[in-house]
């Protein structure tokens, strides 16, 4: 290997470093957002991408609301899905979207407060470059999330 080589995969590996501290630091960025702690990674097939999940309170008889703090890494999202009561999203940090059915996309930022319709078909997500931090207000009086298909990339991207 001559010098210009190795020069050239030197400075490879420092922009593909300086890339990869960037993505590093855009979630980091989200996550000083955080008010409640990330939670458990979610394992279950109504996601792409990685997202986390702390329940913070489950729906009871009396009330019948249950309150989670999720945090989707850039690019994850949840399958297309209705609530029967409708739900509640904050938006706590970093950039997300949110899509009714038949409707444009919305991007979310901190502060940002959506009501979800009962049985509207929705999905929610972070952006493909930055994390997004959400709470989401659930009631489960009339019975669980309807879980449909996934987001294909086209719908998730236009
Ligand atoms: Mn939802």
């Amino acid at each position: 290997m001559n010098f210009k080589n190795i020069t050239g995969l030197f400075l490879f590996g420092v922009l593909a470093l300086s890339c990869q501290q960037q993505n590093k630091s855009e979630n980091t960025e989200a996550e000083k957002d955080l008010i409640f702690e990330k939670g458990a990674k979610i394992t279950n097939a109504n996601f792409i991408g990685t997202a986390w999940l702390n329940n913070l309170m489950n729906a009871d008889s009396i009330n019948t609301n249950s309150v989670g703090s999720v945090t989707f890494e850039p690019g994850a999202r949840t399958n297309w899905h209705s609530h029967p009561t409708g739900q509640i999203i904050l938006a706590i940090g970093g950039e997300g979207y949110y899509q009714e059915k038949d409707s444009p996309k919305k991007i979310l930022h901190k502060g940002d407060v959506v009501k979800c319709p009962p049985n509207v078909p929705h999905w929610h997500g972070a952006s493909p470059e930055k994390a997004f931090i959400q709470i989401a207000i659930t009631s489960r009086q009339d019975g669980p999330t309807k879980w449909m298909y996934p987001v294909t990339e086209k719908e998730y991207l236009e």
